[in-house]
């Protein structure tokens, strides 16, 4: 869906098709090269990250399986609740395995540094996170990112897998969302 079929809801386009296309295609490449000849599992947070992971495979030149979790922390809201329940868990064992969460977007940090704990007391060989986007709030804590997309303002956003109360997922930019709709 283009953004000018649902123009009045939002305030801002922030990054078009184009601009999320090369971005990703450049993520795939840095994780390539660091990667290149290890034993990898991609770990993608349902459902955000569904459209990430799904670009980022497609530009990867080296086969790696994925696998998927889901947790909740935002509920149909925009603020975080610290809360992290796990919904939907992974099939694979991760003993020796080099571990890559991809993200859609990492705003707090809580839900990303309660998840990878959580993975890191499975056995992996080690567990790094991919975000497309970071808010400024995660900047601020000490959770290592090692792949970022975008560092972006401290507004809720939507497009390209992320939602408002399961809306907009399948907008192919990503843009703000008016305040009206969530006010
Ligand atoms: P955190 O725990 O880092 O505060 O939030 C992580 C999760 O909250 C993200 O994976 C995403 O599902 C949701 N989230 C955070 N910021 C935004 C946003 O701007 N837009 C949307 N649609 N979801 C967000
Ligand atoms: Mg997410
Ligand atoms: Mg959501």
């Amino acid at each position: 869906m283009k953004a000018e079929h649902v123009h009045d809801d939002l305030s801002n386009v922030l990054f078009t098709k184009e601009q999320i296309a090369q971005k990703v295609r450049e993520l795939a490449q840095q994780i390539d090269r660091d990667y290149h000849g290890r034993d990898v599992l991609l770990v993608g947070v349902l459902k955000g990250a569904v459209m990430v992971m799904a670009d980022l495979m497609r530009e990867l030149e080296g086969q790696y399986p994925m696998d998927w979790m889901a947790v909740s922390s935002y509920g149909s809201g925009t603020k975080s609740s610290g809360v992290v329940r796990i919904l939907k868990d992974l099939d694979t064992d991760l003993h020796g395995k080099d571990v890559l969460i991809v993200e859609d977007v990492i705003d707090s940090g809580l839900t990303l540094s309660w998840l990878r704990t959580n993975l890191e007391s499975r056995g992996p060989a080690s567990v790094e996170i991919c975000t497309l986007l970071r808010k400024p709030d995660a900047a601020k804590t000490d959770i290592d990112v090692r792949y970022v997309g975008w560092d972006i303002p401290n507004e809720f956003v939507v497009g390209y897998g992320l939602d408002f109360a399961e809306q907009y997922r399948n907008l192919d930019c990503i843009a703000t969302l008016a305040p009206h709709v969530y006010e």
